[in-house]
């Protein structure tokens, strides 16, 4: 599995019952010999995980009130790290009628910053989704 996991062992071990310590092979988390998260797993606090749902109602609430003030801009993400857009493989391609071939197309350039920088830059309050 992929994504956040909230950094309590006895969660992690519920998760994956098999886990003593090492490399889960179900989760994304290391729990070392001390039987100590590792800071290179996918893991976030109670409080991170508050303040992420924070963020994401707040963000929710900015589009919503976008589109009903008539912003419908067509906008994929676009990875800059893989240099991919969901247009590639999009269902709705034929409708949408944003076209991937123009040279100048608009974008929601996604830059895959640290977690920790990304919860560095919330808690500050800064809009994530301005930051391409
Ligand atoms: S093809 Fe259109 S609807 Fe589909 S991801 Fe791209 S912009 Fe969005």
């Amino acid at each position: 599995m992929k994504g956040l996991i909230l950094a309590d062992v006895k969660i992690i071990r519920m998760m994956d019952k098999t886990l003593e310590n090492g490399y889960s092979d179900s989760v994304p988390v290391y729990i070392d010999k001390n039987g100590e998260i590792s800071n290179n797993s996918s893991t976030i606090t109670k409080e991170e995980f508050s303040l992420l749902q924070k963020y994401t109602m707040r963000l929710l609430k900015q589009i919503s009130k976008e589109i009903l003030s008539g912003n419908i801009n067509i906008k994929p993400f676009y990875n800059t790290k893989t240099k991919k857009t969901p247009c590639s493989y999009c269902e709705y391609k034929a409708i949408c009628g944003f076209n991937t071939k123009l040279a100048k197309n608009d974008y929601m350039y996604i830059n895959f910053d640290s977690k920790e920088e990304v919860l560095e830059s919330i808690k500050k309050g800064e809009n994530r989704s301005e930051k391409s």
